[in-house]
C-alpha cells in the first residue's frame, strides 16, 4: 500500500479506461467480420488488408501495446498466439504467414489496443518496411 499502489491503481482505472475501435468490436458498438471469439480474446478480419487473408487477434483486456505488458500477461499472450496459429490453420494458409505485433510510433502502431496481425496467402518480402 502507500504511493506505489495508487499509482498502479491510477494506472489500471486508465488501462481499463482507453476506449479504442477495438473495444468497440468488442462490446459489438461497430461491426466487424468476426472469425472466432472466446473468454479471452476476439479474432476479426482487418477492414484493410494486406494480403488475401489477413485477420487481428485482441485481447479483450484493454492492454494498449506490447511494450507495456507485465508477466502478468504471460498465459494471455501464450492464449493469442495459440489461437493465432489455430486460426491461420482454419483459414487455409498451408503455405506460411505473416504475425506481426507493430508497437509505437516507430512500430507505426495506429489502435493502441494490443492486436496480433495474421497474414497471408502470398509471398512476403523481408526485410519488412
Ligand atoms: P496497427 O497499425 O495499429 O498495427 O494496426 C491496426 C489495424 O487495424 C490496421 O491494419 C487497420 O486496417 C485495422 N483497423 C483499424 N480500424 C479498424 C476497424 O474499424 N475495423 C477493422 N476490422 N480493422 C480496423
Amino acid at each position: 500500500h502507500g504511493v506505489g499502489s495508487d499509482e498502479v491503481q491510477r494506472a489500471q482505472k486508465a488501462q481499463s479506461n482507453s476506449v479504442t475501435i477495438f473495444s468497440r468490436i468488442i462490446d459489438r458498438s461497430i461491426p466487424a467480420d468476426i472469425i472466432y471469439e472466446d473468454e479471452q480474446c476476439l479474432a476479426f478480419r482487418d477492414v484493410s488488408p494486406q494480403g488475401p487473408v489477413h485477420f487481428l487477434v485482441i485481447p479483450r483486456k484493454p492492454i494498449a501495446r506490447i511494450s507495456e505488458v507485465t508477466v502478468g500477461n504471460t498465459q494471455l499472450l501464450g492464449h493469442l498466439l495459440v489461437t493465432a496459429s489455430h486460426l491461420a490453420q482454419k483459414e487455409g494458409l498451408t503455405q506460411g504467414y505473416r504475425i506481426v505485433i507493430n508497437d509505437g510510433k516507430q512500430g507505426a502502431q495506429s489502435v493502441y489496443h494490443l492486436h496480433v496481425h495474421v497474414i497471408g496467402g502470398r509471398q512476403m518480402g523481408w526485410p519488412p518496411g
